[in-house]
């Protein structure tokens, strides 16, 4: 690996439900790799990285919005291996940078803005020779790590998990993620994704495209019921969730992904969706600078 794993601990979680439910719940702390960067980003770069590492090809040029974990993970990883990194950013320059941008040229990325309509058009090839011409040739990583090989570096975060888990939890965006923990499941392990976009319906044609193997989706299982509304909104409910969750367990999540996630596996451990006996693991994958655009006071942590 391209990155530090050493700091990656599977913590158990103790507490009365877990007991009586007969389950056991491991979190896999990826947050533990930084403060900053995403830790399922670092491993779905991972490919492109040892691409750049192995080849002349030092630049690296991928596409995020303003609270993009993905730009900001792409720009700390370039920085760690010597590698120039471009950030293609979605709509106009503000006056005001987020924080997240900020954190991106504080890795030494270098930000191109462009209109949302030109960004949407963006996978269009003339658009990618014009940014090469522009940026000379570089490695191109499409937004979120959206490809076969960040699919690839997401299946490493397999190795971390032990063979006798039995139900494998992750949140889901673009789904990479997800195709990597299947790429390197055991037959006795599900993958239960929880989206945290509002009636993603492409999930297995997703799989699909980023693994190129439809058997794979025997072992998924998608819960598409816990986005709270859409991608990062949230609720009272949620962040009360997150709170006391924090309080019990001393750990923090991010409210657009990971404090949904952990919500949900909760919510179906009570419902009794695992069976007596399950071991589960949820992935905590970081993206805690995420919970800086909310209201200060919001989270207790
Ligand atoms: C990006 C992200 C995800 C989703 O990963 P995908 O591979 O895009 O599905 C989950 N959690 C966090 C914290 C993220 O930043």
């Amino acid at each position: 690996m391209l990155l530090n794993t050493q700091d990656i601990q599977c913590e158990q979680l103790q507490d009365e439900l877990l007991e009586s439910k007969s389950v056991s719940l491991h979190v896999l702390r990826l947050d533990k790799i930084h403060p900053v960067v995403s830790g399922n980003k670092l491993f779905k770069l991972h490919y492109f990285l040892e691409e750049a590492k192995l080849t002349s090809q030092k630049t690296i040029l991928t596409f995020g919005g303003a609270y993009s974990n993905h730009l900001v993970a792409t720009a700390f990883a370039c920085k760690e291996n010597s590698l120039k990194s471009i950030g293609i950013v979605r709509g106009e320059k503000p006056l005001q940078l987020s924080h997240t941008l900020q954190e991106c040229i504080s890795f030494g990325m270098q930000l191109k803005f462009i209109s949302r309509e030109k960004y949407a058009d963006k996978e269009n090839n003339l658009f990618t020779t014009a940014l090469i011409n522009e940026f000379g040739d570089c490695i191109v990583i499409p937004e979120g790590g959206y490809h076969n090989k960040g699919a690839k570096g997401a299946a490493l975060i397999m190795e971390l998990i032990d063979d006798a888990v039995t139900h494998i939890c992750c949140a889901v965006g673009t789904v990479t993620t997800v195709a990597g923990l299947l790429m390197n499941s055991k037959p006795n392990q599900q993958i239960t994704a929880i989206p945290v976009l509002k009636g993603m319906n492409d999930i297995e044609e997703r799989i699909n495209y980023l693994t190129g193997n439809k058997s794979y989706l025997t072992q998924l299982h998608i819960e598409n019921n816990y986005h709270f509304g859409g991608y990062a909104k949230g609720n009272k409910e949620l962040f009360d969730f997150m709170n006391s969750f924090y309080t019990q367990h001393q750990i923090a999540t991010d409210f657009v992904y990971t404090g949904k996630m952990i919500y949900a596996v909760y919510d179906l451990i009570n419902k009794n969706h695992f069976p007596p006996g399950s071991k589960i693991v949820c992935i905590h994958t970081g993206g805690l600078q995420g919970n800086l655009s909310l209201p200060n006071g919001t989270l207790t942590f």
